[in-house]
């Protein structure tokens, strides 16, 4: 659930917009250096997760630095906050890697034959070199996000290290860090897992003298509320001190948990209403409870647009004031499955109940939307952007970016 804070005034923000509240996304970057204190770790912003960089200014007060999945991402942590700039891309293009060489400290390589391709442009401008490793152990569920899946792509396995090694003795010769992303919003026991796997299989690398340094990636939700910080740090404790080796962790949605909503409003409603059958539950619906009647009612906020990951991942976002169906009942009878405002019959957000009547007009607030939506939203149908807002005690809510439509024509030819 997001932390409601009573005085931003989402009746006066047009909608859609997403807001960001600029004091709760401090409160996560504060927990995020009390680990980098406590244990002497570098934490980077993955901006694939989060790119708001009109909030970069406040972000770079508590972290190393940024890491980005391209050149363009790569550009904008140097562009906007600076610090540190890593990257790691599953492969790189020739007509970009000079450049990326020139923005980036640290360049992670998916494969052995990615880094022989680029090392000596890597060693010319400086950059320290990785390896992304794949320890072929994950507990993450959906297989869409999980980096160790069978024939997964990312990272390179024990049994492909032995035969880049069999080639070539000297293949590794240069590199200076080792790289794993294997987790997804998880606690710190899974990581202790995840380590225990990675030791398994490339102990011996770490204990090379010339490996300076381990990124752990991103997945770990360290701003939830019940995550186990003391476990994470005496994981981070526990690979520095063996292994002489800096530690790196750069979360994308621990970094923004919790801290902005999506505004929107209701556009219609049908008047009349549907039995929801076992069916006919939404594909995200958390429960299995069926039997109650709900009407369809149109936003102007959209699933397949807006929060693209409410259908991808999929997850149910919770609103301010609404229930689940059925969730007491006798207080929260009006039901209404909420739909964007596109000819998709899927872009639904989910089924709602309220204690009252909802009109056309009336603002609903979505939680927990700063992470993986600006950074994931599209113009599909030619539905506008959400607008950009922040909030801070100083300015109050405050626009920060609209959108026309020559954002939309833009992209288009
Ligand atoms: C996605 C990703 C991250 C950030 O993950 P979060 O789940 O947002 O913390 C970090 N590193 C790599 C390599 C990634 O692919």
């Amino acid at each position: 659930m997001g932390r409601v804070m009573e005085d931003i005034n989402f009746s006066k923000i047009p909608t859609p917009a997403y807001i960001v509240d600029e004091r709760l996304l401090e409160q996560n970057l504060k927990c995020l250096n009390m680990v980098m204190k406590k244990t002497g770790c570098k934490i980077l912003l993955a901006q694939k997760g989060f790119s708001m960089f009109s909030l970069y200014l406040i972000i770079k007060q508590y972290l190393s630095g940024t890491t980005a999945s391209s050149l363009y991402e790569a550009r904008l942590g140097r562009e906007e906050m600076g610090g540190e700039t890593h990257i790691f891309s599953p492969a790189y293009k020739e007509e970009e890697f000079a450049e990326i060489a020139e923005i980036c400290d640290h360049i992670v390589f998916n494969t052995v034959r990615q880094y022989q391709k680029f090392k000596e442009q890597a060693k010319a401008a400086g950059c320290g070199c990785g390896l992304r490793v794949n320890p072929e152990y994950a507990e993450v569920e959906h297989e869409i996000y999980n980096p160790c899946c069978a024939g997964s792509r990312l990272g390179t396995t024990a049994a492909m290290l032995e035969q880049a090694l069999a080639q070539d003795m000297a293949a590794l010769d240069g590199i200076e860090g080792l790289h794993f992303h294997v987790m997804c919003e998880q606690n710190a026991d899974t990581l202790e897992r995840v380590l225990m796997h990675v030791e398994e299989k490339f102990g011996w690398l770490l204990a090379l003298p010339e490996i300076k340094w381990v990124n752990f990636g991103g997945g770990h939700h360290i701003t939830r509320s019940n995550y186990n910080i003391e476990l994470l740090i005496k994981c981070i404790n526990y690979i520095q001190d063996r292994y002489q080796v800096q530690v790196y962790l750069e979360p994308g949605e621990a970094v923004a948990l919790n801290a902005g909503y999506l505004v929107a409003q209701v556009m219609d409603i049908h008047e009349q209403a549907f039995e929801v059958t076992k069916e006919m539950l939404p594909h995200n619906a958390d429960s299995e409870e069926a039997g109650y009647m709900a009407r369809a009612a149109i936003l102007d906020a959209s699933a397949a647009c807006h929060m693209p990951d409410v259908l991808e991942m999929p997850y149910r976002p919770e609103i301010i004031g609404a229930r689940r169906p059925g969730e007491l009942q006798k207080r929260y009878p009006y039901i209404y499955r909420f739909g964007g405002n596109t000819c998709l019959a899927g872009d639904i957000i989910g089924d709602y109940a309220f204690d009252h009547e909802l009109i056309p007009g009336e603002k609903l607030v979505f939680c927990d939307m700063a992470h993986y939506s600006m950074v994931k939203n599209n113009t599909f149908n030619g539905i506008a952007l959400p607008q950009i807002w922040a909030y801070n005690e100083k300015k109050g809510a405050y626009p920060v970016k609209t959108f026309t439509y020559k954002d939309f024509k833009s992209r288009l030819s």
